[in-house]
C-alpha cells in the first residue's frame, strides 16, 4: 500500500475542485468577523469543520449543497475572495498538486454588490498570490479557473460571457453545477452554444445524482468535453453473472471518445451517489479503462485532500504508484490548459516525479 507521504510527494493534477468547498475553517471564522457575517453556528474552527462535515454527509445532493451557505456567505467581498483563492492555491500546492482547475460560480458572490467580473478578477488575482507564495515555499503549482453557472439561477449565458472575457487571464472552461434533478443540461443550451462558438471549453456536472439522460444531453446537445462525476454511466454497463461486461451505446461512446470522467468518490459517498468507496463505480470504470480521473470536489465539506482521496482508493483497490501515475496523466491530458503547457507539465514535472518515486521504491538497502 502507498504511504500518505509517498502520495503527498507524488505530483498530482486536479480537475474538479470547488473554491467555495475548500475554505480553511479558521478563514471562514476570520472573514465572518471582518465582514459582519453573523450566521455561523460556532466560532470554533474544529467545531465548525465538524458541523459542516456532518451537514454534508446526509446522502442527498440537495442537503449536501445546503452546507455552502456559510462559505459563500463570507465570500461577498473582493479581499475575502482573494484570500480564499490564495489559500486554495497554497493548500493544494502543499498537498503536492502541481496543476489545478478550481471552479466557482461568480454569481454566488454578488450578494453585496460585486459584479461577475469583479468576482473573477479577485479569484484570479488570489490564485496568482497563492501560486507565488507556494513557489516561495518550494511548491510549484499552476492554477486555472473554471467558471460555473448555477443551475437554479437563470444567468448561465451571462456567466458564460463572463468566462470568455477572462479566458486570457486564467479561465479555461465553463461548467454548470447545482441540483441536477429538474435542471437538465439542455436548459442552458444558449450558454453552451455561445461557448462553443467562441472555441472555448465545456465540462458539465452530469450523472452525479441523476442518470443517463443527463450525461447524454451534456455530451450530445451541450458539447461537454468532460463530465463532472459522470458516475451514473455505469447504468449503461451490464456485468454478467460470468463476469463478462457489456457496454451500451452511450457508455461505448464515452469510452471510445476518451471522455474524461471527473470522479470524486468520497463526495459521492456523502451525497449518496455511491454507498461506499469499495462499492464506488470508480473501480469498474478504471478496470474498463475509461478515461478516469480522481478529484476532491469539496475538500472542506468532505474532509478530504487529493492525497487522502488517492490513499482511500489505494486502500480499497490497491492502485499503487503505477496506476496513480496513470490517473495523473489522464487528468493532465484532459486538462483545459493549452497543449504546450500540458505537455510541459507532463514531461518536466509528472513523468520525472514518478520516475524518481519508482527509483526510491526499488532502491536496494545498502
Ligand atoms: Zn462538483
Amino acid at each position: 500500500m502507498l504511504t500518505l507521504d509517498a502520495i503527498r510527494s507524488a505530483p498530482k493534477a486536479l480537475l474538479h475542485d470547488h473554491l467555495d468547498g475548500g475554505l480553511r475553517p479558521g478563514t471562514i471564522i476570520d472573514l465572518a468577523a471582518e465582514h459582519d457575517y453573523r450566521d455561523l453556528p460556532t466560532t470554533d474552527p474544529a467545531d465548525l469543520a465538524a458541523w459542516i462535515r456532518r451537514g454534508a454527509d446526509r446522502k442527498s445532493l440537495e442537503l449536501y449543497l445546503e452546507t455552502f451557505v456559510h462559505t459563500v456567505g463570507v465570500m461577498q467581498e473582493r479581499d475575502a475572495i482573494e484570500r480564499v483563492a490564495a489559500e486554495c492555491a497554497e493548500d493544494l500546492a502543499a498537498d503536492g498538486v502541481v496543476y489545478a482547475e478550481v471552479r466557482y460560480a461568480p454569481e454566488l458572490s454578488t450578494g453585496r454588490g460585486l459584479t461577475l467580473d469583479e468576482v473573477m478578477a479577485a479569484t484570479l488575482h488570489g490564485f496568482e498570490i497563492g501560486q507565488a507564495r507556494a513557489a516561495a515555499q518550494g511548491h510549484r503549482i499552476v492554477m486555472k479557473a473554471i467558471v460555473t453557472g448555477m443551475r437554479q439561477f437563470a444567468r448561465s449565458l451571462e456567466v458564460a460571457e463572463c468566462a470568455i472575457r477572462w479566458r486570457d487571464h486564467g479561465a479555461v472552461a465553463f461548467d454548470v453545477a447545482g441540483p441536477e434533478k429538474g435542471y437538465p443540461p439542455t436548459r442552458y443550451l444558449d450558454a453552451f452554444e455561445f461557448v462553443r462558438r467562441e472555441n472555448f471549453h465545456i465540462t458539465i456536472h452530469a450523472g452525479e445524482s441523476f442518470g443517463l439522460p443527463s450525461i447524454w444531453e451534456a455530451l450530445q446537445f451541450c458539447g461537454a468535453e468532460r463530465l463532472g462525476h459522470g458516475v451514473r454511466i455505469v447504468d449503461d454497463i451490464t456485468v454478467e453473472a460470468d463476469g463478462g461486461v457489456r457496454l451500451g451505446r452511450l457508455a461505448t461512446f464515452v469510452r471510445d471518445r476518451r471522455i474524461p470522467l471527473e470522479m470524486c468518490p468520497t463526495s459521492n459517498v456523502h451525497t449518496g451517489a455511491a454507498a461506499s468507496i469499495a462499492e464506488h463505480p470508480f473501480d469498474l470504470l478504471r478496470r474498463l479503462r475509461f478515461r478516469v480521473t480522481l478529484n476532491t470536489d469539496n475538500r472542506l465539506m468532505s474532509g478530504v485532500s487529493l492525497s487522502s482521496e488517492f490513499a482511500a482508493v489505494d486502500a480499497a483497490f490497491g492502485i499503487g504508484l503505477g496506476e496513480m501515475e496513470w490517473l495523473t496523466l489522464n487528468a493532465m491530458k484532459s486538462a483545459f490548459a493549452h497543449f504546450d503547457e500540458r505537455l510541459r507539465i507532463i514531461n518536466e514535472v509528472i513523468k520525472p516525479g514518478y520516475a524518481h518515486l519508482r527509483a526510491l521504491e526499488t532502491r536496494v538497502l545498502a
